[in-house]
């Protein structure tokens, strides 16, 4: 049988939440519904970008349950409705500032809003990589563009190049020949770093051309304020030329966006946090899954087992809180050799 909770009112600045949730992606979604059904009465900050990445996949087909594929919005849709049905309570609002440095933990949002919490829940998952080259933030929105599945419709019998070589160039290019008459995919190395099967499907296609040992040097604008070419420079022979296109589309990596817990969580390289490999970060109560400590398996798959065992380890460290004092929890967290290595 299943439980219907209905969500408490609006959440009040300066009480004490017992576990607050950054991020509206599948980790953090997964995390609400898991609290939210252990009645903890989670409380969940979207951030700006409501259901992360995936929500701006146009189509995910490897994420189990769904053998028909499904589009990455109505994926994430359905992830916050099933959090919500359990009592998730969401805010749109945007976490600019937290500070670990006492306990119960405190969080300032863009709204100007102060909350506190017990256990702190970190999904904030990642942002796209930027080529920083001359002309990439001018034309940003003027043929520059790091989601095909929102402007590739803007580029209807065009000509488009695509940056990259992993599994997010690839299928972004597959997905733009839909729409452009040509995609020519850019690559710095002679060798794809996307799955075999993605591989087989662009080498296949016949939009799909590709530039190798190459990279982008500059974007440049045509009379029109767009895009207009690339300069390119083959890193092998030291080859510069300008390779005319209509879009530029970027798909080289992320970046976590780990800023607001810089200085105070440990991190890995690269600005992902420090987890243990049940999500435990190196301050006892706070808790990172998805992207955000996950720079191997990024898959909206493994995200969502994070954001479950994130949650159900929040919910043991909150148990333990109810007789005890924090730092004796802090104590037996570090006394477990929970916190990461
Ligand atoms: P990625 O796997 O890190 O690939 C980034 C690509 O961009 C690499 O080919 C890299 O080149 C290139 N690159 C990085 N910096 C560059 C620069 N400054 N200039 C030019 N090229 C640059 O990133 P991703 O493709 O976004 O994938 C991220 C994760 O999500 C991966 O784990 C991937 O498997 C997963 N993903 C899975 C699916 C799926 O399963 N269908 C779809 C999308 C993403 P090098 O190869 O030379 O390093």
């Amino acid at each position: 049988m299943s439980m219907f909770i209905v969500p408490s009112d609006q959440p009040e600045e300066g009480k004490v939440e017992k576990v607050i949730i950054i991020g509206g992606g599948p980790a953090g979604f997964t995390a609400g519904l898991y609290t939210a059904r252990a009645q903890l009465d989670p409380l969940l900050f979207t951030g700006n970008d409501i259901g992360g990445q995936v929500a701006l996949t146009y189509e995910i087909e490897n994420y189990p349950g769904f053998p028909e594929g499904l589009s990455g919005n109505e994926l994430a849709e359905r992830f916050q409705k099933q959090a919500e049905k359990f009592g998730t309570r969401v805010e749109y609002d945007h976490v600019l500032e937290v500070d670990l440095s006492q306990h119960p933990f405190t969080i300032r949002t863009q709204f100007e809003k102060t909350y506190r919490a017990e256990a702190l829940i970190l999904a904030m998952g990642a942002t796209p990589r930027k080529l920083q080259v001359p002309g990439e933030a001018e034309l940003t929105g003027r043929g520059v563009s790091y989601c095909a599945t929102c402007d590739g419709f803007f580029f209807r019998d065009k000509e488009v190049v695509v940056v990259g070589g992993g599994d997010s160039a690839l299928e972004e290019g597959i997905f733009l020949t839909r729409f452009a008459s040509k995609v020519t995919i850019i690559h710095r190395r002679d060798q794809l770093r996307a799955s075999k099967i993605l591989q087989k499907r662009a080498f296949e296609n016949d939009k799909i051309e590709f530039i190798w040992d190459t990279v982008v040097t500059r974007i440049n604008a045509g009379e029109n304020g767009a895009v207009a070419s690339v300069s390119l420079k083959n890193v092998k022979t030291g080859e510069e030329y300008d390779f005319p296109t209509d879009g530029v589309f970027i798909f080289i990596g992320h970046i976590p966006n780990s800023q607001i817990v810089e200085g105070q969580l440990e991190m890995e390289d690269g600005g992902y946090i420090k987890t243990n490999c049940f999500g435990h970060t190196s301050v006892p109560g706070v808790f990172a899954a998805g992207e955000i400590q996950d720079h191997r398996f990024k898959q909206v798959s493994t995200s969502v087992g994070q954001g479950a065992m994130a949650a159900m380890e929040a919910e043991k460290f909150l148990a333990e809180l109810e007789d005890k004092s924090y730092e004796d929890v802090k104590e037996e967290v570090l006394a477990a050799g929970l916190l990461p290595a």
